[in-house]
């Protein structure tokens, strides 16, 4: 038997014996991304549009969960033989509905979760399709985005506050500093647009991000309301 194929039989071995083996290591770690609706929808030169479904809440809700590697590199449609099937997410759909809307214009529906499991889901961890959206939600919930910025008098009232007082309250939330991205609404003003929270490479525990997006927030910024 040659050296390589004893190699892969002991992969083999590895990952029936323990799920830490089998990770996929073709990426580091995962930005889980949650956006603000308003901030969306307000910002410059666009114009949003809502899901058949209706208004979605007054909440973050998901954009992505896309691997990453620490030198701020990423990997993306990762395979193109297992694309986007609404029906493996089925039971999960109104969650999904609720939580990770499109508020793109026209509405396009699933198309958004086709577009993310197409582009980063590939790539991720997961073993189906159903783990990496209910995954996704999961970290939703664990994060509460929107509590952590109340607890901090943060609210989405249209005033400006520092960013780095939204820092500070999600990591007294999740222990770990967030990143903050920013849009620009109308009238030029600095507005909370995107929460990046890091993801360890299993999908399931915040860490601290080991390298940031580029940032482009003003030192105070709107918090508009939706
Ligand atoms: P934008 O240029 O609008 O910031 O990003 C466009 C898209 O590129 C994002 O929605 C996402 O799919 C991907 N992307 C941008 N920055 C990153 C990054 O730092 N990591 C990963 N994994 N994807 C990114
Ligand atoms: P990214 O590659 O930036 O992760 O994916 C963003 C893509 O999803 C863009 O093509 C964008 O038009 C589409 N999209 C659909 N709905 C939304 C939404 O609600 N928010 C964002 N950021 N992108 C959306």
């Amino acid at each position: 038997m040659g050296k390589v194929s004893i190699m892969s039989k002991l992969l083999v071995v590895l990952c029936l014996s323990g799920e830490a083996f089998c990770q996929s290591d073709d990426f580091d770690f995962y930005y889980f991304v949650q956006q603000w609706p308003g901030a969306y929808c307000d910002a410059k030169g666009r114009t949003c549009c809502f899901p058949n479904t209706g208004k979605p809440s007054t909440d973050f809700s998901i954009h992505g969960l896309w691997p990453n590697n620490d030198d701020g590199s990423y990997p993306s449609n990762c395979d193109s033989s297992n694309p986007f099937d609404e029906s493996q997410v089925e039971e999960l759909e109104s969650r999904l509905e609720t939580d990770w809307p499109s508020l793109a214009c026209p509405s396009v529906g699933p198309k958004f979760w086709a577009h993310e499991w197409n582009k980063h889901g590939t790539c991720s961890s997961f073993s189906s399709q159903k783990d990496y959206f209910q995954a996704s939600l999961e970290l939703k919930d664990k994060t509460d985005l929107l509590q952590a910025l109340k607890d901090a008098d943060i609210i989405p009232n249209d005033e400006f506050y520092n960013v780095e007082d939204m820092k500070e309250a999600i990591k007294e939330k999740i222990g770990f500093y967030p990143w903050i991205e920013c849009n620009h609404d109308s009238d030029g003003n600095s507005q909370l647009y995107e929460v990046y929270v890091c993801i360890d490479a299993n999908g399931r525990d915040f860490i601290r991000c080991p390298v940031l997006p580029r940032g482009n927030c003003a030192s105070r910024v709107q918090f508009p309301k939706f």
